[in-house]
């Protein structure tokens, strides 16, 4: 593949795109006139950092417009080397005849967890569960401010996905079961990644995704293998889809959103599946015209090539039906060249391709990066403060979710001994999750903060804590024993709650510490998790001898574990509400909230409240 113009060396400067004091419209305009059809292709590219590495001058030779690495993955310690490796890849797309400015993009879906010591706040489901918009967009300014000084563009977040099936291994990405509750956060949180200024060096770029219905597939459907549950189709009518799950990208629009990312899943509203990522009325008529969007559609991880075996065919059908980049994100040659080609025998209009790059410069415009295209790293030190790491801990704090308080035993006062067992009492990767410092997540700590039983230490400085995770040291010697159960971590796919990969089980340990504890002492059992686990089986009734006296879904809250100890001692109130109903068991998905049989062990909105 020839690039015509790539020798014409970069731009002369007296372009009016160059004049920052014209309006953006006129600017993009102007750009887009010089642009060749190859140049324009370039820049609805986006690569892997890890495909261009061994040639990082293809960066300006093919005028890639973005780069990007997935699953949140850590491949720096610090700040500043995050800036360092993004300006020398934006000095090659600097040389590229017009000098366009690439965006780089990661997944800061819950801090920017690219970089271990950055703040981790909870996953979006306990921030659903704190009720609290204005909060959750609190958290994305912290995130934002923590990825801008890291030299990055862009976030692939908020994921305004409503989870309808607590099997799926994404629900903690979701605010919730209710399609409220993802439409209440979509603007707040919107706001807080791109601020008042997308180009003030506390900004990113924010990400609506995965559009649209990606929470609401059929167990089982999915083409690629059944634990990628959101890769399967949603069958419902277009009523449903767009009462449920469009809902919040309207939201996500009206805040102004910059970039929207298609869903890996196909929608049937009847006629059939289809992907997606080639569905023209979703994303050209209903989104962009519709919804009024004029930001960027993205597409997923090498989602254009789940269209069709044919892969001309597959970008054609995707560029088509509306997508403006394309996450290739490896053989970027291959998707160059195709496009071209498209394009040139007619397949792909070349008004399609002007709108697709129109809407991308407009967004790098709005990122200041024409003026300020290397990191400014003037906030590096603030990224892990412990202002910034306030933040998370209320938020963890505002999350916990009391579902039973049996004699009223929360808040704790005056215990002199505590006990504490489980699996997520000392482990920052299960309090944390999936995607933190990379894509699965770690049992071992892949990120910096305090755990769970750090932050019991802390808060109950007075008391004399005892921990043993698998409960093997004796027990009646405490006066009140604390269990954290947790899930190990996983992201996408279905995850492994415990024994089977296909339930929400508690693990045998962990249901084996519930046991030992609960006979020996009064007991409070803390569940660490994405969704609600099968712990009914555990619980015992009510005031009887054994059984669990409090109970607390403490979700996935992040770095701060001491969030989690405040309103154990009343530091702070319990005030969580169930975003998801709450099963009796793994059989009860998915969600069907119109059957009269529904019947949840705790119901959506639940949550008992404390001083
Ligand atoms: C996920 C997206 C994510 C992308 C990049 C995909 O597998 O579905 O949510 O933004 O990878 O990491």
């Amino acid at each position: 593949l020839v690039v015509p113009g790539a020798d014409d060396g970069p731009a002369d400067g007296d372009g009016d795109y160059l004049d920052a004091s014209l309006p953006v419209d006129e600017r993009v305009d102007d750009l887009l006139g010089r642009m060749t059809i190859e140049e324009k292709i370039g820049q609805m590219t986006q690569a892997t950092v890890g495909a261009v590495e061994a040639a990082p001058s293809d960066v300006g030779e093919y005028g890639i417009g973005s780069l990007l690495n997935g699953g949140s993955e850590a491949l720096f310690d610090t700040p500043e080397e995050w800036a360092a490796m993004i300006d020398g890849y934006q000095d090659e797309a600097l040389k590229s005849r017009l000098g366009i400015p690439l965006m780089y993009g990661i997944d800061a879906v819950h801090g920017n967890t690219a970089i271990p010591g950055a703040v981790v706040f909870p996953h979006n489901i306990g921030l659903g569960a704190a009720h609290d918009p204005d909060l959750a967009g609190r958290a994305a300014a912290v995130t934002a401010a923590e990825t801008r000084a890291a030299g990055i563009h862009w976030t692939f977040a908020p994921c305004v996905c409503v989870a309808r099936d607590s099997r799926w291994g994404r629900t903690y990405e979701s605010y919730g079961e209710d399609p409220g509750l993802a439409f209440e956060y979509a603007g707040p949180v919107v706001h807080g990644y791109q601020g008042e200024d997308l180009a003030a060096n506390t900004s990113v770029l924010a990400t609506a995704k995965h559009y649209v219905g990606d929470g609401g597939t059929d167990y089982g459907s999915s083409t690629t293998g059944d634990y990628l549950l959101d890769q399967g189709v949603v069958t419902l009518t277009e009523e449903e889809l767009r009462s449920i799950h469009l809902a919040p990208f309207q939201a996500a629009v009206d805040a102004g959103v910059g970039s929207v990312m298609a869903s890996f899943s196909s929608t049937d509203l009847g006629e059939g599946p289809l992907k997606t990522h080639a569905d023209e009325y979703l994303i050209t008529d209903v989104l962009k015209g519709e919804l009024g969007f004029d930001g960027i559609v993205v597409s997923d991880w090498q989602a254009v090539d789940q269209v069709s075996t044919d892969y001309a065919e597959a970008v054609r059908a995707s560029v088509n039906a509306g997508i403006d980049m394309v996450m290739v994100p490896f053989e970027y040659e291959r998707f160059i060249s195709t496009l071209l080609s498209e394009v040139e025998s007619g397949g792909v209009a070349e008004d399609r391709i002007d709108d697709a790059v129109a809407r991308i410069l407009t967004q790098k415009f709005a990122l200041g990066l024409f003026e300020q295209p290397f990191a400014d790293t003037a906030h590096a030190a603030e990224v892990g403060s412990d202002e910034h790491r306030d933040v998370a801990r209320e938020a963890a704090a505002a999350s916990q979710t009391l579902l039973r308080n049996d004699g009223d035993l929360l808040p704790l006062t005056g215990q002199e001994s505590i006990y504490v067992a489980g699996s997520g009492a000392d482990s920052i990767g299960r309090q944390s999750g999936g995607w933190t410092a990379s894509w699965q997540g770690s049992t071992v700590t892949p990120t910096q903060g305090t755990t769970i039983l750090a932050g019991i230490q802390e808060v109950a400085s007075d008391a004399a804590v005892t921990f043993s995770e698998d409960a093997s040291e004796p027990v009646e010697a405490a006066d009140v024993g604390i269990v954290v159960v947790a899930e190990d971590p996983y992201a996408e796919g279905v995850g492994d709650a415990g024994a089977g990969e296909h339930d929400l089980a508690l693990s045998e340990d962990d249901a084996a510490a519930v046991e030992t504890v609960c006979a020996a002492v009064d007991c409070i059992v803390i569940v660490v998790s994405g969704r609600p686990v099968e712990i009914a089986p555990h619980l015992g009734e009510p005031g009887t001898p054994r059984s669990v006296d409090s109970l607390v879904a403490a979700w996935l809250p992040g770095s701060e574990g001491a969030g989690v100890a405040d309103p154990l001692f009343g530091a702070a109130p319990y005030n969580g509400r169930l975003p998801v109903s709450w099963p009796r068991q793994t059989d009860d998905e998915p969600l069907n909230v119109g059957d009269a049989e529904y019947d949840p062990l705790f119901a959506f909105g639940f949550g008992l409240v404390t001083p």
